[in-house]
């Protein structure tokens, strides 16, 4: 098979990692990709929003299979102009997007199929958002319908906030369209943890758990990022919530959309709290978590391309799919200025000096620059380390951090540190 990995950051480059190891790929290629994936990937400089561009280009290759890493395309109707043209994609098309691309979508479809998730009521009308923040008090979580570069859900814990929040997203429209309409939830206790699946369409097989850490300092201190780290598998989710997930959340929703008219092929991410009623619903999102990737993929035992092609022709079977005994861990390294602003430019050093035995250092912003890489972006670097166990994981995955180095680099120290705690 010829693939094509559509992206270029930290998880893309994990994807094509992943898929230059499958039997089943004889070449793969990165669209537009980056200098680090340019080592497993023929990268084709095609900017990202040119959609007919990159499902020409594949035509015209001859290429077997695009697999979508970021939400934008895929909601924009990639994976419909592909299969239009008679390529096989990987990732959801428009109308199954939606899951991510609206949450009133997302937040209606679970409500009529009874999926468990925070109570909640969308608004187009700023007046009436804010009487209802008043009526429900505080603490109250205020999400705009849209996507929002991850930045479009504020946690309020005094009404006000919400109110600010409401005001922003409607009256100041910082998020352009996607505040014009904007779902109010209530405010779920528990801790976090992502369950992301293989679909196609009707077998769903769930990956192992996860969980990310999305601010930026130690303790979940700090503004949110786009996810300083990452471990897996989570032992918050115990092996009955796991099954509690599939039964209670991912099949109604497959099953679900079926009935409304949409077939579900790709990833689907479950963003899950583990309340004291179980797992309940935070959000989904239609396509690899970034970094959960770097953390997952390291621990998958068979091949991709093979699963994802299943996925993509409603062919996926359980037997596809399995896992490696043991436990990664992925530790983020960001910029000077993140998540505020970024750097670029700061030479990065070291990387040679990484183990070369389950260590992978998968690059989330990085360009070449005289033969060395510098950093270019907020996140810069996933070092994913795999173990035995979770501990050892964490352990050799800081022994290798410490051997990289660029100027005011930002790493947490606390990665996985809540899993041990389950495992104490
Ligand atoms: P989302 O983009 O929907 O995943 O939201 C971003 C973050 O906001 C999540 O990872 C949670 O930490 C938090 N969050 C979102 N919805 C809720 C909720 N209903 N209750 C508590 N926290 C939430």
């Amino acid at each position: 098979m010829k693939v094509a990995v559509i992206g270029g950051g930290g998880r893309e480059h994990t994807l094509a990692w992943k898929l230059a190891q499958s039997p089943s790929v004889d070449k793969l290629y990165a669209i537009p990709g980056s200098a680090a994936m340019s080592e497993v990937a023929q990268c084709v400089d095609i900017a990202l929003s040119d959609l007919d561009a990159i499902t020409d280009y594949a035509k015209n290759e001859g290429i077997d299979m695009l697999v979508v890493g970021p939400e934008v395309p895929l909601t924009e109707g990639i994976a419909d102009l592909a299969q239009a043209k008679g390529l096989a994609v990987f990732g959801p098309n428009k109308a199954a997007a939606q899951m991510e691309g609206s949450k009133v979508f997302a937040k209606n479809l679970m409500k009529k199929y009874h999926v468990p998730t925070a109570a909640y009521a969308s608004f187009t009308d700023g007046e009436a958002a804010k009487a209802y923040i008043k009526e429900q008090g505080a603490p109250i979580v205020v999400k705009a319908d849209g996507l929002a570069a991850g930045k479009g859900v504020v946690v309020a814990q005094t009404e006000a906030e919400a109110i600010e929040a409401v005001n922003a997203m409607m009256e100041d429209h910082i998020f352009g369209a996607s505040g014009g309409r904007i779902v109010i939830e209530e405010c779920m206790v528990g801790e976090e943890a992502s369950l992301l699946a293989f679909v196609d369409g009707k077998t769903i097989v769930p990956m192992i758990s996860a969980q990310d850490h999305k601010r930026i300092f130690d303790n979940d201190e700090g503004p949110n990022t786009g996810g300083m780290g990452a471990y897996a598998p989570a032992p918050v989710v115990t092996p009955e919530i796991r099954k509690e997930v599939e039964e209670k959340i991912l099949k109604p929703v497959v099953d679900g959309l079926k009935q409304e008219g949409i077939t579900y092929q790709g990833c689907l991410y479950a963003g899950l709290m583990i309340t004291a009623d179980g797992p309940k619903v935070v959000e989904f999102n239609c396509r690899f978590g970034d970094p959960e990737t770097q953390a997952v993929l390291p621990l998958l035992d068979g091949d991709l391309a093979q699963i994802m092609y299943a996925c993509a022709k409603g062919t996926l079977t359980a037997d596809m799919v399995h896992w490696k005994d043991a436990a990664s861990c992925c530790v983020i390294m960001a910029s000077a200025g993140y998540p505020a602003s970024s750097h670029k430019g700061d030479v990065i050093s070291g990387l040679d000096a990484v183990d070369k035995e389950d260590v992978m250092v998968f690059h989330s912003g990085t360009a070449k620059k005289d033969g060395q890489y510098v950093t270019n972006g907020g996140r810069v670097l996933g070092v994913t380390a795999v173990a035995g166990d979770l501990k050892s994981a964490i352990e050799k995955a800081y022994a290798n951090v410490k051997r990289i180095h660029f100027d005011g680099q930002q790493v947490r120290s606390d990665i996985g540190a809540k899993g041990l705690k389950h495992l104490k």
